[in-house]
């Protein structure tokens, strides 16, 4: 054991003094001068339970591949000290919620100390009240992120409880959050000396930083003009969703009441302020959008799929008078996943078998995976073998989970036969949000159980996901999809694993041969699970949506429908569902379950080589965040 963890440091060790990075060669200017990315969550691994979705993952893989390419980045955020919910079903198969406090003592985190060894304590005013906080460091490698947590005795309680839980309470407790993030945040930056050279904002949470950079310039004798070209010179945005909901708005009222002492110090009056967060900024009506302000606030703007940068320009055309559609300012970079960090252990001691000690030094390159194309290199029965380790891993991993829930009140080996470890494993997990529609496969009642019920093909569903501590409509679909995996003809061919979180997602994303997904088309402005689970060899079936329209080429993967949607609604569940039947009866399962003499189905595993193949070099944060760099971190579209 001793040995191992000697090895395992001795290879940090190396990772960390690694001088000739990518980012070396690339991008020096950023080494000194760092990139501030801010985002309201982070998900590295499931000891922190501070991220809600996929957003935070992405912020999460963003650093990892900063890292990896040398890049400097300084992350900033807020530490939760309960996290993100827990997910508990009850008896009525309700989703529950529960939190549980989190102890950075026993967690990697380090407070920030004052150069006395005093721990750091900065301030922010917000309402009337000037609002201490101090900061918890996570080393993600080379990249240092930063956690603001409110949490300090000198607080009233309403302010000490701020960053208890990932976008929690109402609106009121939301804007207080984001004061705190985004101006606490340039704080604690310009407290620790750090100069960035820019300001990478992830989604509207955390643009009240452009308050703060404005605050700091006129304080500095500037006009409100000038400090406003040159905070924006200094910016760039990334929205996330076109979902609605997911574009926060404060009410004049609750912005007067929030940014009472500060606003005379940003602008001459409260309706100029409010102008900052306004479409139309003579309209009193108009409530505050932070992704207003972050659009209006940065040198460049993206979205984060090709579809979703059409349909933000669309979206966003009324701030940007005069122009049209095409000439909205908002590019594109579409999403990816950390790639080694979301393979699993058999699939890296695959490779390393392979490949030897440093089987990952080119793992990013198109002709690491073009040797994936070769019969001799990986023989379809290695593959199939890794697949079928895989799957029985998560078959064994739900198990354990369904009897630690029951285990008081059952026999424990009333589960060893759940789940058939040789059946064909169609996974989805991921927030219930409405527009992901969850049940989308169980429309059709007859004829998915008519499908999955033929003894010669077998199938079974795993689901997982959380709704909103909110949405009952999500909540409803959650004891829809139990409620059927109990008491229908599904039974025993559909679990709902609770609480949904990375360690699931790993476990998951490895096991399931098939990654369903239905987004009702174009909400899912890029989604990532897709991505983790061609790493594992598993095949993606899902609405040409996001970055699947951009990777799907007819012979990697399966698309339910076309790249194209009706207008209505209705319509467009009707032909998913139609579309989805098809393409399973007609070509996942025929595919599956066409073996040879030896058992192999040979199709399937020619999918698995060309999935691999074409897909696992594009959709990284290490080509991601290349992107970020070239196309925004260093060029300032104003000066070229
Ligand atoms: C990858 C991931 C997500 C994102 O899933 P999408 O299906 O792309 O929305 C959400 N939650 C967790 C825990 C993840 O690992």
């Amino acid at each position: 054991m001793a040995r191992k963890v000697r090895g395992v440091l001795s290879g940090f060790e190396t990772y960390m003094d690694q001088k000739d990075t990518w980012a070396f060669r690339n991008a020096p200017a950023l080494i000194d001068n760092p990139v501030a990315y801010f985002t309201a969550e982070y998900g590295f691994h499931e000891t922190l339970p501070i991220a809600a979705g996929g957003l935070g993952i992405l912020s999460g893989d963003h650093a990892r591949s900063a890292s990896d390419l040398g890049i400097g980045l300084v992350g900033i955020s807020l530490f939760y000290r309960e996290g993100y919910f827990q997910q508990s079903i009850n008896g009525d198969n309700w989703q529950t919620e529960y939190y549980v406090p989190l102890h950075p003592d026993s967690l990697p985190l380090q407070p920030v100390l004052k150069p006395d060894g005093d721990r750091y304590v900065g301030e922010v005013e917000i309402n009337l009240a000037n609002v201490r906080f101090q900061a918890w460091k996570v080393h993600v490698g080379r990249c240092p992120i930063y956690l603001l947590d409110s949490n300090r005795p000198e607080n009233e309680p309403l302010y000490r409880d701020l960053t208890l839980h990932v976008y929690g309470g109402d609106s009121s407790t939301r804007i207080m959050q984001e004061i705190l993030l985004g101006m606490g945040g340039v704080h604690l930056l310009r407290d620790l000396g750090i100069r960035p050279s820019l300001y990478h904002m992830n989604e509207g949470h955390v643009a009240f930083l452009v308050l703060e950079l404005i605050r700091e310039r006129i304080a500095q004798g500037n006009s409100f003009k000038e400090a406003f070209s040159e905070t924006r010179r200094q910016c760039v945005f990334t929205t996330h969703t076109p979902v609605e909901a997911g574009h926060d708005r404060f009410s004049p009222g609750l912005m007067k009441y929030a940014f009472q002492r500060v606003q005379p110090q940003i602008t001459d009056s409260f309706d100029d302020l409010m102008a900052l967060g306004r479409i139309d900024p003579g309209n009193q009506e108009e409530s505050f959008c932070m992704t207003v302000l972050g659009l209006k606030a940065s040198r460049s703007a993206n979205a984060v799929s090709e579809l979703h940068g059409r349909i933000s320009r669309k979206m966003w055309r009324p701030l940007y008078p005069g122009k049209s559609e095409d000439d909205v300012p908002i590019g594109h970079i579409t999403n990816g996943i950390h790639l080694v960090g979301w393979m699993k252990g058999p699939v890296r001691r695959f490779w390393s078998n392979k490949l030897g000690a440093n089987w990952d030094k080119d793992i990013n390159e198109p002709e690491f995976w073009q040797r994936v194309l070769d019969w001799e290199f990986v023989s379809d029965a290695e593959l199939w073998a890794l697949r079928y380790r895989l799957r029985r891993a998560l078959i064994e991993f739900t198990r354990r989970r369904f009897m630690m829930k029951r285990m008081p009140r059952h026999n424990p080996h009333e589960f060893d036969r759940l789940l058939n470890p040789d059946a064909l494993t169609i996974g989805f997990a991921r927030r219930f949000a409405t527009y992901k529609r969850a049940p989308l496969v169980f429309e059709d009642y007859d004829q998915i159980v008519r499908l999955v019920k033929n003894p010669d093909r077998p199938v079974q569903f795993i689901f997982s996901g959380k709704a909103h501590p909110a949405d009952d409509e999500g909540k409803r679909r959650i004891q829809k999809i139990i409620h059927l995996s109990q008491h229908s003809e599904l039974r025993g061919h559909l679990v709902f694993i609770e609480n949904y979180d990375v360690h699931t997602a790993r476990q998951m994303t490895s096991g399931c041969d098939v990654w369903l997904n239905t987004p009702r088309r174009p909400m899912e402005a890029s989604g990532t699970s897709g991505q983790k689970i061609i790493s594992n060899g598993g095949l993606n079936l899902s609405i040409l949506d996001g970055w699947w329209r951009e990777a799907y080429d007819g012979t990697n993967g399966f698309a339910i429908g076309e790249d194209s949607h009706p207008d209505s609604v209705e319509e467009q569940d009707r032909l998913d569902n139609i579309n989805l039947c098809k393409v399973l009866s007609e070509e996942v399962l025929p595919c599956f379950y066409d073996r040879d003499d030896r058992g192999i189905p040979r199709r399937w595993i020619e999918k698995i080589r060309r999935s691999m193949a074409t897909m696992l070099p594009k959709f990284t944060t290490w080509r991601m965040v290349q992107e970020y760099v070239q196309k925004y971190y260093l060029i300032d579209p104003e000066q070229h």
